[in-house]
């Protein structure tokens, strides 16, 4: 690669272990010689002139400008005054789709040891639109808001991920027997783009039909695409078929850039110790590499990782092993230099 190849990546190493993860990735990436430059910056809420508080200007021109980013865990403070960071910077991106994917990790053992499926799950609208009110005393109403625009977009990510990902199938999951007009809006957006890639196989299933069949047999799903609610709940529950949100990476992919961030939190327990297992931010950081067509950096990295945990000389805590946060870093780092 040449200098001019180089391309920056805004990285918002977040609290509690986010900054002990953060700087284990940034150290393997470069051990892997990976042609980006990081641009770090502070999302701590500040208080704007309409006396409410946000993310700091700087860190939305970094996103806005580098169109890619790695994101640590956020505290989300308890009843201090501002919503939720996540859910902001959720929306000021406009980062409409929220990718998981959960491998099985050879050599630590779960329940199933060949689930690899991708969850997709609508981030912007559907249960989650925070439209709720009080129609008369003790009687509460909660919109779950479809449209056809959010729908589609997500639709025709999930074909586009599935195609360019060596994929085979997108399945649906809805509830269009109960929610007949929402989700059966978001299905008939699913079927206009299933037309659109005739060379992927596409089917529609219940979400409690996926549910059952997901925790019995997780071979018969690939790519599943489906509205906000149904999405925050069974992405967790395919996290928890692979061994835990520690280990699960994620992507919000969004109208002109994307964040890629671990699915678990701050850790405060562990934080400030070394202790902190780095693989679903490092896995985050191979996804964003995907994303950046950076494939052969992203198959190194992802290589070295796997094989470190399968060896299980380096595991830290969350797997049963000693190992430091660093020792475990420094093997992958060692790994992607030999390899
Ligand atoms: P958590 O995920 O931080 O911790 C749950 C348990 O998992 C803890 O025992 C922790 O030690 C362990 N754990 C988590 N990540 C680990 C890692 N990488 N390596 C080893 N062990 C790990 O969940 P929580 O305690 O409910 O939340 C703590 C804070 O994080 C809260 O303020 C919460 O709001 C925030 N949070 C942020 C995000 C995000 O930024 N996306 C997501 C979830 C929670």
């Amino acid at each position: 690669y040449y200098s001019s190849e180089v391309r920056k990546v805004t990285i918002i190493p977040g609290d509690g272990i986010g900054p002990e993860i953060s700087a284990a990735v940034q150290k393997i990436f470069s051990a892997a010689n990976v042609p980006i430059e990081w641009e770090s910056v502070d999302v701590t809420p500040v208080r704007g002139p309409d006396g409410r508080f946000g993310i700091p200007q700087a860190a939305i021109d970094s996103v806005n400008k580098n169109k890619v980013g790695l994101k640590g865990p956020l505290m989300t403070p308890v009843g201090k005054g501002h919503r939720s960071l996540n859910l902001a910077l959720r929306k000021e991106f406009n980062l409409y789709a929220n990718v998981r994917p959960c491998r099985s990790l050879e050599g630590y053992e779960t329940l199933y040891d060949n689930v690899d499926v991708v969850t997709i799950r609508e981030n912007t609208e559907g249960e989650y639109s925070g439209i709720e009110h009080e129609i008369v005393d003790g009687v509460v109403q909660s919109i779950k808001l479809i449209t056809e625009e959010a729908s589609r977009r997500v639709a025709e990510f999930a074909f586009t991920y599935t195609k360019t990902n060596g994929r085979q199938k997108v399945t649906a999951v809805h509830k269009a027997n109960i929610m007949r007009m929402s989700d059966g809006l978001f299905l008939h957006c699913c079927r206009e783009a299933a037309e659109k890639f005739p060379d992927v196989k596409f089917e529609e299933k219940y979400l409690d039909t996926v549910c059952l069949n997901m925790v019995q047999d997780p071979t018969q799903y690939d790519v599943l695409v489906m509205p906000n609610l149904y999405g925050d709940i069974l992405s967790d529950m395919c996290a928890g078929l692979v061994g835990g949100l520690g280990l699960t990476p994620s992507g919000n992919i969004g109208l002109n850039g994307a964040l890629f961030e671990s699915v678990h939190g701050t850790a405060p327990d562990i934080a400030g110790q070394d202790k902190a297992n780095p693989t679903a931010l490092l896995l985050s950081g191979v996804m964003m590499l995907r994303y950046m067509k950076l494939s052969d950096h992203a198959d190194r990295i992802e290589k070295a990782c796997f094989d470190t945990i399968k060896d299980a000389k380096y595991r830290t805590g969350d797997l049963g092993g000693s190992a430091k946060c660093s020792e475990f870093t420094d093997e992958i780092c060692r790994k992607v230099q030999s390899g």
